[in-house]
């Protein structure tokens, strides 16, 4: 899949996705990345990628030409009609495991940072196929906004992940929370490792995480299992946590 971040700080994403899974995968070329710094597009000899707002009011607009530019040297650069520009900004769509899945699906994605007081409008109207947060808070910047869209797609893109059965499982994929993880000692401070994980018996253990999975949700995220339909045997789970009421212990279960 193919990436594309428009920034006046490439150096800052570049450097960001140089470790780690995305990282091998770039080396690897199942995801490829293209930086476009609207720095280098600016129309003066200043190399002005922002100015005053018009009506007045405090800080600086990113201008639209220089973005344009970017877009249109990505879309000249990705070859293919099907590339889907989307603006950081607090403004836009929240982010969701689903829009991470359906962006996963996509050829190519292009990632628009914002600075300042954010872009100009008529940029918007003109070159964004649609706008996207990360969560109802305000960044100084896109690029961590654009980091974490591109991180969460990157690693659904096939060849990204050693084993990717890790994800069938993972938070949000199936609607639930991720069950609780241990690891190597067996003991640690005086916390053993459920007798469970230890038995060698996957059928159960499955069994067992998939009950930690639910109730995980049960407690942390309720509104997850709203409109959730329950197999016989999950439902069984569900009526102990309902008649357990909210004073219970239900993870350590
Ligand atoms: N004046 C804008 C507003 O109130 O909506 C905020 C501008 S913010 C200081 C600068 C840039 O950071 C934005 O243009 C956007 O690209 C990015 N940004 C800030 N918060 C974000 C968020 N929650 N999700 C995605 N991008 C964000």
């Amino acid at each position: 899949m193919w990436f594309g971040v428009v920034t006046i700080f490439p150096d800052l994403v570049q450097a960001a996705l140089e470790e780690g899974v995305v990282g091998r995968a770039l080396r690897a070329g199942s995801i490829q990345l293209e930086l476009y710094n609207p720095r280098e597009y600016a129309q003066d000899s200043f190399k002005s990628v922002d100015d005053r707002p018009y009506g007045g009011g405090p800080g600086m607009v990113m201008m639209a030409e220089p973005l344009a530019e970017c877009v249109k040297q990505a879309r000249t650069d990705f070859e293919s009609e099907t590339l889907q520009t989307i603006l950081l900004t607090p403004q836009g769509k929240t982010l969701s495991q689903n829009v991470v899945r359906e962006f996963s699906e996509l050829d190519g994605l292009l990632l628009i940072a914002g600075r300042y007081e954010g872009v100009d409008e008529r940029f918007v109207e003109n070159y964004v196929d649609s706008e996207l947060s990360i969560g109802d808070y305000v960044l100084s910047g896109g690029e961590l906004a654009a980091l974490v869209v591109l991180d969460s797609v990157a690693r659904l893109v096939s060849g990204t992940l050693n084993n990717p059965d890790s994800t069938s499982t993972e938070s949000y994929s199936d609607g639930l929370l991720d069950f609780p993880q241990y690891t190597r000692p067996r003991r640690f401070e005086g916390l053993d490792v459920p007798e469970i994980l230890l038995s060698g018996d996957h059928g159960k253990v499955e069994k067992w995480r998939h009950a930690q999975a639910i109730r995980r949700t049960w407690n942390r995220r309720p509104d997850l299992l709203t409109n959730r339909s329950w197999a016989k045997e999950e439902r069984k789970i569900v009526n102990s946590l309902s008649n357990c009421g909210s004073g219970c212990d239900t993870e350590n279960e």
